[in-house]
């Protein structure tokens, strides 16, 4: 398949601004698509060449390098090269621009040969070439390879050539429109796509369902299973401050686990190998060796998956440590002196696959069963702490006992007969209950950075404030809720200038929506961490739009940045359910607050 008919595609795709046109035209694309390569489209059109959890290296090649590409292809200096870039701001552009007018001015063109004969198969290749080379002479090597992709490729393909080698294909693509144009190409109704999601949500390989797809139909999909080695997209939680509501809510029973504050791990086993998953499904094994250890010897099974929680432990007291002691540990580049010097324990809550056996199907109950069935406890891996509570008082009394022995809080989770595993769902099937916060937001919120404005004074100069926004996974854009101005460091303030250069793009993302015109817009990919006093009605943000009052939206008083969360991807922001829900619950505190004093 020839790579022009994709960087055709990805042209018309990044002119678009609607959900539905994005749909409509990628899956025009995929019926273009040889079957045997759609696996290889559909990374290539994630960004990446093959899924995360394979621990594979990525592209690896510096903005400087690429130049260097581009300098040896075109025969154009690295100085003119770094002008035009400084007024373009895009390297794919420039690249388009320059090898445009070397190409316009060549005798091939001039005696009308057409050069350009680029397969999807070849670029892929090279590009996993480039990927792979490891070694004392690879820089070299991969800007060879860089260079001759880029001598045979016309404009438009080198432009998307440099974007991908650059991790910035800037097409506005997310999983879900994938899925969506994969459902109405491959299947010819969209409705599909809750099947292929389901599918994905076991199985987080989009490129794999393809091909399951495209070779044995929908209804193969239907019987796709989680297989060890093969990351599940996590089960998440709700969010709900008053333990009356959450008792009501589980229907009067639940099972109350700790809240650990770590790193969440989904383990796998397969053929004696143990595998650790992040949260967002990246294979963190080599940084756990201690983790990997320490499962093999207290898991008693071959093939499973299960998931717990990894926690920074103090090695006098054996008390658990903040969250933040874990990201002190992933900074050290000597991971055995960083495995002595931050220890850590598992605490394991949930069983999604043994023996051969999907437990993602079965109830609450009997998965905490079959996790107790082959775990060994000892000091380094225990099952989560828990009780069945079924009253308020109940909960209460566990909940502070949580919060005294170092735990946010906890984790109420229903064990009514419908309580499977819901791989990728955020549910009511799970609710935490984190400590309380005076005068503030019950939670924070996870938002992703969509544009940035100048300071003034102090920090004139240099971007200061960020416009970030909540995820709508119905329509599948990032709504604006609010500007984020305090609460960086100067620290954080360079960390920001750095990320701006990296995202910054010349006109609103097409899944963006914003009232607001910030100084720069930014490509959807980074989320930041944030606390507000409270979430109010706002007409300056199109966040929750229309749910509330006609045309007005929500946003957030006094956000402040905590920090950067690139352990979530820009779908993992809270959504804007989230957030209409924490609306809601405040809005009943204010009324329960103001009846308590009428009183
Ligand atoms: P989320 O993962 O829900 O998007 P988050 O990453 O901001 O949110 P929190 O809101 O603090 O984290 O809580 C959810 C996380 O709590 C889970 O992803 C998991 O890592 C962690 N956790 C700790 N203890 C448990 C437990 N017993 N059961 C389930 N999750 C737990």
């Amino acid at each position: 398949m020839d790579f022009k008919i994709v960087a055709e595609y990805f042209d018309r795709l990044e002119k678009i601004s609607s959900r539905i046109q994005l749909t409509n035209l990628l899956s025009e694309l995929f019926l273009k698509t040889d079957k045997q390569h759609v696996d290889k489209i559909i990374y290539i059109i994630q960004g990446k060449l093959w899924p995360d959890f394979l621990g594979m290296p990525e592209l690896g090649i510096g903005e400087r390098f690429i130049i260097k590409a581009v300098e040896a292809a075109t025969g154009i200096s690295e100085s003119s090269i770094d002008k035009r870039l400084n007024e373009v701001g895009d390297l794919g552009e420039v690249v388009a621009e320059l090898k445009g007018k070397v190409d316009s001015k060549s005798l091939s063109t001039f005696l009308g040969i057409n050069q350009n004969s680029l397969t999807v198969e070849m670029v892929y290749d090279t590009l996993t070439r480039i990927a792979t080379m490891t070694g004392e002479r690879s820089r070299d090597l991969k800007i060879k390879l860089l260079t001759g992709l880029i001598k045979q490729s016309s404009p438009l393909e080198a432009k998307y050539i440099v974007r991908f080698v650059e991790g910035k294909l800037r097409v506005g693509i997310g999983d879900s429109t994938i899925i969506d144009a994969m459902a109405l190409a491959y299947t010819g109704e969209q409705q599909n796509s809750e099947i292929i999601e389901r599918a994905y949500n076991l199985r987080a390989d989009l490129g794999t369902i393809a091909k399951i797809l495209v070779k044995d139909g929908i209804e193969a999909i239907k019987n796709v299973k989680p297989e060890p080695g093969i990351p599940i997209r996590p089960m998440l939680a709700e969010r709900l401050s008053e333990p009356s509501e959450i008792i009501t809510k589980v229907n009067g029973r639940a099972l109350v686990d700790y809240k650990y504050d770590g790193e969440r791990g989904q383990i796998h086993r397969r053929e004696g190998k143990t595998f650790i998953y992040s949260r967002r499904l990246e294979n963190i094994s080599s940084q756990y060796p201690d983790v990997v250890e320490y499962i093999n010897k207290s898991v008693k099974a071959n093939n499973f998956i299960i998931e717990g929680e990894i926690v920074a432990i103090d090695p006098e007291s054996q008390e658990m440590r903040p969250f933040q002691e874990l990201m002190h540990r992933k900074r050290k580049n000597d991971i055995h002196s960083a495995v002595k010097e931050y220890p850590v324990k598992v605490f394991l809550f949930d069983l999604m696959f043994l023996n051969d056996e999907d437990y993602t199907v079965k109830g609450q109950l009997e998965r905490r069963k079959a996790l107790e069935g082959i775990v060994e406890q000892n000091e380094n891996v225990t099952i989560a702490n828990s009780v069945i509570v079924s009253n308020v008082t109940e909960l209460e009394r566990f909940f502070y006992q949580a919060i005294n022995e170092g735990a946010e809080g906890v984790m109420v989770k229903s064990i009514s007969e419908d309580s499977k595993y819901q791989a990728g769902a955020r549910g009511w099937q799970w609710i935490k209950l984190k400590r309380d916060y005076r005068n503030e937001m019950a939670d924070t919120l996870d938002l992703v950075a969509v544009g940035a404005f100048y300071g003034r004074g102090k920090r004139g100069g240099i971007y200061s404030s960020v416009l970030a926004a909540a995820y709508n996974p119905h329509k599948d854009v990032f709504e604006a809720l609010c500007k984020v101005a305090s609460g960086f460091s100067e620290d954080d303030l360079a960390e920001l200038q750095k990320r701006i250069l990296q995202w910054r793009r010349e006109n609103k993302h097409p899944r963006v929506e914003s009232k607001l015109e910030p100084d720069i817009w930014l490509e959807p990919a980074v989320l930041m961490e944030i606390r507000g006093a409270e979430l109010t009605l706002s007409l300056n943000h199109p966040c929750c739009s229309d749910v509330f009052k006609k045309d007005v939206g929500l946003s957030v008083r006094f956000p402040r940045f905590i920090r950067w969360r690139d352990d979530k991807s820009p779908e993992d922001a809270t959504t804007t359910d989230e957030i209409i829900e924490m609306y809601n619950n405040s809005r009943m505190e204010i009324k329960s607050e103001s009846s308590e004093e009428a009183t």
